[in-house]
């Protein structure tokens, strides 16, 4: 079973034909009721998209509705503060995605009026949109011949045309776009584009897809050789590399010092305890205060380790050792003009935090509210 050559174009039409049909006939059967699927509003595909691309469709679905709820228009997501919008997005993660759609939302109103463009060079101009996302929101709002690809629709090429070069590689990237360019239904791009990303996520799955209940199995190739799982062909992946944080619960009353990251930076706009990363071989307690005396000029004295919380990302995994903390010397002055707020517990919601952090915040109102748990 090895089939080295480039993506086989040599179908012909009746085969392409036959795809698209079985295809966009299930599709209309069988796809999930949505939100986005309802409505025909640019700004709101736009939303639902970059919602979608690092995130799955339940737990996107009810921060959709929060945001929309929050920001009915482009021009109100124009119109808002970015704590606002960073508020709304906390817990999805990825939040460049909504620092650029806020970002991309002025733009629209600025430049184009507040019509969301309709060309593929000028949807490009919008910060944070991309091929994946231009192609996936000019299609369904506006019926414009732009085939998508992501992880769903490479799974589902690669596996009926039984492509086994590395999918991770340029070339191979710029062969499944020819590919899926070629198969795109001109007639009915929205319907074939969500068609083929619905096919790879709730039938064409990584693992065990039902391939005899499968509407394109006919001229599938991975069915027919009996290996759907043998692709797509993957890099192995590099062991995940684990980093131990430390930060500081530096109390003045009832108020706890918080800082705003940088907006260039990973969670950037985010607001969060000051702290930093272990370095190697060095006490976590010793980390926190480096930390503190290099963020904010500050000694002091550890009183406790109030929690530890661990956390995932992407391409790395965190443990937050959050420690209370008493200032001996200085008051704290923010290096490089960070915003920096002294914040009563009671009002930490009302800041976008990281999920981390978040649930040290929920640990806090919890032990506030019963004091005897304060100091465990
Ligand atoms: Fe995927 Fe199986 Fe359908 Fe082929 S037949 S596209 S492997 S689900």
């Amino acid at each position: 079973m090895a089939h080295t050559d480039p993506p086989d174009l040599s179908l012909t039409d009746a085969h392409y034909d036959a795809f698209r049909d079985a295809l966009i006939a299930w599709y209309a059967h069988r796809k999930r009721d949505m939100p986005w699927r309802r409505t025909d509003d640019p700004y709101r595909i736009w939303l639902s998209e970059v919602m979608l691309q690092q995130t799955r469709v339940n737990q996107a679905q009810p921060y959709y509705e929060r945001f929309v709820a929050a920001f009915p228009t482009v021009e109100a997501l124009a119109d808002a503060d970015l704590d606002d919008v960073l508020r709304q997005w906390e817990g999805l993660g990825y939040y460049a995605r909504a620092r650029n759609l806020h970002k991309a939302a002025r733009r629209v109103v600025d430049v184009f009026g507040g019509r969301f463009p309709d060309t593929y060079e000028a949807v490009c101009t919008l910060p944070g949109v991309g091929a994946y996302t231009a192609a996936a929101v000019l299609s369904i709002a506006f019926e414009r011949p732009h085939a998508v690809l992501d992880g769903n629709v490479i799974r589902v090429l690669t596996r009926v045309f039984a492509i086994d070069a590395e999918v991770g590689s340029t070339r191979t990237r710029c062969r499944l776009q020819t590919l899926a360019d070629a198969l795109l239904d001109p007639t009915r791009p929205g319907d074939f584009n969500q068609a083929m990303m619905e096919l790879g996520a709730t039938v064409c799955t990584p693992t065990a897809p039902p391939c005899p209940r499968c509407p394109v199995r006919t001229v599938c190739r991975a069915f027919a050789d009996g290996a759907p799982e043998a692709y797509p062909v993957k890099k192995k992946k590099a062991p995940v590399p684990h980093y131990d944080i430390a930060v500081g619960l530096v109390f003045d009353g009832d108020c706890l010092l918080i800082q705003r990251r940088p907006e260039d930076k990973m969670l950037g706009g985010l607001w969060e305890f000051p702290g930093g990363k272990r370095e190697p071989g060095e006490p976590i307690e010793e980390a926190c205060r480096r930390e503190l005396r290099e963020e904010l000029g500050i000694e002091v004295e550890i009183e406790s380790l109030f929690g530890k919380v661990s956390h995932a990302f992407t391409h790395f995994k965190i443990t937050l050792y959050a420690f209370r903390c008493r200032i001996r010397i200085g008051t704290p002055q923010p290096q490089d003009g960070v915003p920096m707020r002294w914040v009563p517990i009671a009002e930490l919601a009302d800041y976008a935090f990281p999920r981390a952090n978040r649930r040290l915040i929920e640990t806090l109102i919890e032990r506030r509210q019963n004091p005897t748990l304060f100091d465990g």
